[in-house]
């Protein structure tokens, strides 16, 4: 049974212990097109587990991030209203309380459209965007923010930083560090793109709202990781960052009722 699964997405440990097994079901949220109504679905096998030595929870299929989320991506973050009003809201939160101005940096990962990067560019913030979805990424290009059309881990913020002299005051990453196959590879990057007094913050969806609020239709291949307070003090204090604020946030109108927990790492 321990060697059924792969390592832990986190600490690495074999010992990972099953919750529930869905057996092999469809992708969620794949929006097929006319003509792949007629192609036979994908199907992957979506077990939920449990890591008992770091405690994160987790499946453990890694579906190609590029089947995933690639060029048909569909999601555009500006089409919700208060989604919008939420990360507007953070991101005037931020500006004030960090003291924000043209000399500072704001970086983010899976920026999609720019919806919150373009609160910061309005107030005259440079901004470096980065999301792998084409139609978002080149959205937010055609509205005046700086986006990469990539994925961020330890490579990019290597090369952002060593070859481009970039180096984030603040560092955002808003529901995608579920969705990261190579979760130490990302918190590294946040690391090495963080300059020493930066802030990273972090949303995501919170384990024990899943748990209380029987939210089982959350957990599909895109959810990679599934988050407590706990694990996630392990994974960053692995590469030398620790949270420093912890905030219940209540999203309301968004697809999934959990709340989320804004989680600030400071360098
Ligand atoms: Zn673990």
């Amino acid at each position: 049974m321990k060697t059924k699964y792969p390592p832990c997405r986190s600490c690495g440990k074999k010992d990972l212990q099953l919750i529930i097994s869905f057996g092999r079901t469809a992708l969620a949220d794949r929006l097929v097109t006319h003509e792949q109504l007629l192609l036979p679905e994908i199907t992957a096998p979506l077990d939920l587990v449990f890591c008992p030595s770091c405690s994160l929870v987790q499946i453990t299929e890694s579906v190609d991030p590029e089947i995933l989320f690639g060029p048909e991506y569909p999601y555009f973050s500006s089409v919700s209203p208060s989604l919008l009003k939420h990360f507007r809201d953070s991101a005037e939160h931020l500006i004030e309380k960090r003291g924000l101005n043209s000399t500072h940096l704001v970086v983010e990962a899976a920026s999609n459209d720019g919806y919150m990067l373009k609160v910061f560019h309005e107030r005259g913030i440079p901004v470096q965007g980065i999301d792998p979805a084409q139609a978002p990424a080149r959205k937010a290009q055609e509205n005046g923010i700086p986006t990469l059309i990539d994925f961020f881990g330890k490579e990019l913020a290597t090369k952002l930083r060593t070859e481009e002299g970039k180096a984030a005051d603040v560092f955002l990453g808003n529901n995608v560090l579920a969705h990261v196959p190579d979760l130490n590879g990302f918190v590294e990057g946040i690391r090495i793109i963080l300059k020493a007094d930066g802030v990273a913050v972090i949303e995501c969806p919170y384990v024990v709202d899943l748990v209380d609020h029987c939210e089982f239709d959350t957990i599909y291949h895109q959810h990679l990781c599934y988050f407590s307070v706990t694990a996630l003090d392990k994974l960053f204090r692995r590469h030398g960052l620790f949270l420093n604020e912890i905030k219940r946030v209540p999203v309301h109108g968004c697809a999934s009722s959990s709340n989320r927990w804004n989680v600030w790492a400071g360098a």
